[in-house]
């Protein structure tokens, strides 16, 4: 592959760009890390470098996701999993699926990414997942993505993933009362005795794995439902289910030097929590904003989410970052602009200062 350098001119764009000189928007973006996602702006002026005599073929398109993704499809993906990246079970939902951490990356640098808390955020399982197939499918062929040599990063960080802290919320949404063989009187009780599930986000036993940790938990319950709902009941007690149990225990173990938590909707990054986050977490929203087009946020006016926990036991920079726009349950369509819009978000994130 050789490279030649080109200099954005106004109206450029980056997909007007990729056609032109015959290349991939996914190739043209893996050799550089100053262009932000796909449907925001290309400064002119800017330079880029353009791969050339890659063998594209403009044909191969990348749909998205195209079918609901589950604790089934991430088990196929799993056993498909290269060395190099490592699965570990981590704990098991009330209903008894695991719960897996992938590993990948060698540093002194611990980071975590997180997605699905709630059952009704499953595209962003997907969107971890795809990061993990294509984090291993460039490191293989010994690809640059977006600029950056994943050789070297593996050199400087150790990335954790958790995709699905909440399966058996995911299946609910996913396959209705079928997706979980326990309990399930007390399931259709929670939700009002509605077979539809689309916008159950709580665990098996109705409680939202996002409103129980211990950061004002006893504020924030003041304002939420008192007993199991399919949202925003924080538990009987913080950390009373083994989802949040289990997330708990990896964090204070492996104790991140930041985390970021994937929610939907809104394109947004909240990196506040009662100014108790370290002076550096507002200059770090900004490059996420940047490179992703959501918008930093410094507070949600929630509480006891787990980045609000991670702040306030840490001190380090904490990110819940809400993916897509539209209105939950986000469509499938919705997925590739997720993806495009994400990614880059994820891997500017992993470029960040150690805090450990
Ligand atoms: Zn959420």
């Amino acid at each position: 592959m050789k490279i030649t350098w080109y200099k954005v001119k106004k109206g450029d764009t980056t997909a007007k760009i990729a056609f032109y000189h015959g290349v991939g928007i996914e190739a043209l973006m893996n050799e550089n890390r100053n262009i932000p996602a796909y449907y925001s702006y290309l400064e002119p002026g800017t330079f880029l470098r353009i791969p050339t005599n890659i063998g594209y073929d403009l044909s191969e398109k990348d749909y998205g996701c195209l079918y609901e993704y589950g604790w089934r499809e991430l088990e196929t993906d799993r056993l498909k999993m290269h060395s190099m990246i490592h699965s570990e079970k981590i704990g098991a939902s009330v209903a008894g699926k695991p719960i897996w951490l992938f590993r990948t990356g060698s540093g002194k640098k611990k980071i975590f990414f997180s997605a699905a808390w709630h059952g009704n955020e499953w595209l962003n399982t997907w969107l971890l997942m795809k990061f993990l197939k294509e984090w291993q499918k460039n490191r293989i062929q010994k690809k640059r993505w977006f600029g950056i040599d994943l050789e070297e990063l593996c050199r400087e960080i150790t990335l954790y993933i958790v995709p699905l802290v909440n399966p058996d919320g995911a299946a609910l949404v996913q396959e209705g009362i079928h997706g979980v063989q326990h309990s399930q009187e007390e399931i259709l009780k929670i939700n009002e005795g509605f077979k539809d599930f689309r916008h159950w986000s709580a665990n098996a036993s109705g409680v939202d794995l996002n409103h129980q940790w211990p950061a004002e938990w006893k504020e924030e319950a003041a304002s939420s439902p008192e007993h199991p709902f399919p949202r925003h009941f924080g538990g009987y007690t913080p950390l009373s289910e083994p989802e949040s149990k289990a997330i708990y225990e990896l964090s204070m173990k492996e104790k991140f030097s930041h985390v970021i938590a994937l929610h939907s909707q809104g394109e947004e990054i909240y990196w506040g929590y009662a100014h108790q986050e370290p002076a550096e977490s507002k200059e770090l929203a900004n490059r996420l904003a940047k490179v992703s087009s959501y918008r930093a946020v410094q507070t949600a006016d929630s509480k006891a989410g787990y980045k609000d926990w991670f702040i306030k036991e840490f001190k380090r920079p904490g990110f819940t970052v809400e993916t897509g726009v539209g209105q939950n349950p986000l469509p499938m369509e919705a997925s590739m602009r997720m993806w495009i819009t994400c990614l880059p978000l994820l891997l500017e994130s992993c470029t960040f200062p150690d805090f450990s």
